[in-house]
């Protein structure tokens, strides 16, 4: 018997550009805002909710596609670490490890969406610009769902997350730089053969808006576990800012709904002035070169999206050097949670925007660890002790 078709949200209503507010007919814009395209000041389109549940008892009813079979993603760990806080200096301190998502990272919140409007629109093919985790996850959720996939990578990508996509019989290209992935995905998309999850503009806006919309679900949870009060802070690892907005937006949800009094401030964690600079002044549309071993939120752009997350809750944006992420990836492994670097520098934020005062020391903090250390390929430079 067919699978049927995922059902839309009845009340979803459109989608609202994040920077002009303009709202548009419920259709696939892959370039964002038409308005502010045609002003050369590109900005994403969201989901429009035409009202909020009264309760949070149901999760999936706060979602774009509230019912159909998923791989489990979600409801992942909120872990306490006391002994962190102290050392920190922060009143409470919390870690929701993404990594215990199905393919290992919280990309999976959006590659179900991605997939179930795939399904819906009748797209047989999904495709992403990734060299990592998104690739992996998108793979994963379009075998579940009977789709084709498409991920375009780079010849060095990590031999780990090639095996996984390739075990998940997506079919995997490469282009000589990271920035030409965005053409060969823009080509086939604009063809119609391909239904992108990634952006593919340059300038970039956020990922596929239905995607991005299953970030939301990390505030619900969030705030459904800790209760109204109890999380003041919120530190992201950082590029284009789709997880950012996801959280920043779940909480204004949830504040329209009347569920929360007050948003927590969000933060921005990025491994060189990207963010920091657009804040400090300079154009979002411009090019911020930097080299990281962060390199799941590499990249030298910024998107409008950030900006409206980081304006929308107060929040501000930290620079992590790699040295700093390395110390960190190893004190949470030694706290037993082994998580990528990238993820590791939500803790390096922290310990930094307390030292500068932003997050003060009655603050109750919570790290997101966006994925799992599993997938990090790392040559050793010591033999096990043979034994017997
Ligand atoms: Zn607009």
């Amino acid at each position: 018997m067919p699978r049927p078709l995922p059902r839309l949200n009845p009340h979803v209503t459109g989608l609202r550009c994040v920077r002009c507010r303009t709202v548009f007919p419920i259709a696939d814009y892959f370039e964002g805002c038409p308005a502010c395209l045609s002003h050369h000041m590109p900005a994403s389109l969201a989901i429009e909710y035409r009202e909020f549940p009264a309760s949070m008892t149901c999760l999936a009813d706060w979602q774009v596609y509230p019912d159909h079979p998923t791989l489990g993603e979600g409801n992942t760990p909120l872990i306490t670490l006391d002994g962190l806080a102290k050392e920190i200096g922060v009143r409470t301190l919390c870690l929701k490890n993404e990594g215990a998502n199905p393919s290992g990272s919280h990309k999976d919140r959006m590659s179900r969406f991605v997939v179930q409007r795939a399904l819906d629109i009748g797209a047989s093919t999904v495709a992403a610009a990734s060299s990592g985790n998104a690739g992996v996850s998108l793979a994963a959720y379009a075998a579940h769902a009977g789709l084709n996939c498409v991920i375009v990578t780079t010849p060095d990508m990590n031999p780990n997350w090639r095996r996984a996509i390739e075990m998940h019989g997506a079919t995997l290209l490469a282009t000589e730089t990271p920035e030409r992935r965005w053409q060969v995905l823009a080509d086939r998309a604009r063809a119609g053969d391909w239904y992108p999850a990634t952006n593919f503009s340059v300038p970039p806006v956020g990922s596929n808006p239905f995607g991005v919309d299953g970030y939301r679900s990390l505030a619900f949870e969030i705030s459904h576990e800790l209760g109204t009060g109890s999380c003041t802070d919120i530190l992201v690892p950082t590029a284009r800012a789709d997880l950012l907005w996801g959280i920043a937006r779940g909480y204004c949800d949830l504040q329209t709904a009347g569920l929360v009094k007050e948003r927590p401030r969000i933060h921005a964690v990025e491994p060189f002035g990207r963010i920091s600079k657009v804040l400090a002044g300079e154009d979002y549309r411009a090019n911020f070169p930097g080299h990281s071993a962060l390199t799941s939120i590499g990249g030298a752009t910024v998107t409008y999206q950030a900006l409206d997350a980081l304006a929308s809750c107060k929040g501000s944006a930290v620079v992590i050097e790699d040295k700093a992420a390395r110390d960190d990836q190893m004190r949470l492994a030694r706290c037993g949670l082994y998580l990528e670097l990238s993820s590791a520098a939500a803790l390096s934020g922290l310990r930094k925007l307390v030292v500068q005062g932003v997050v003060a020391s009655d603050a109750a903090v919570v790290l997101v660890g966006t994925s799992s250390g599993f997938s990090e390929f790392q040559p050793f430079t010591h033999p096990i002790a043979l034994v017997g």
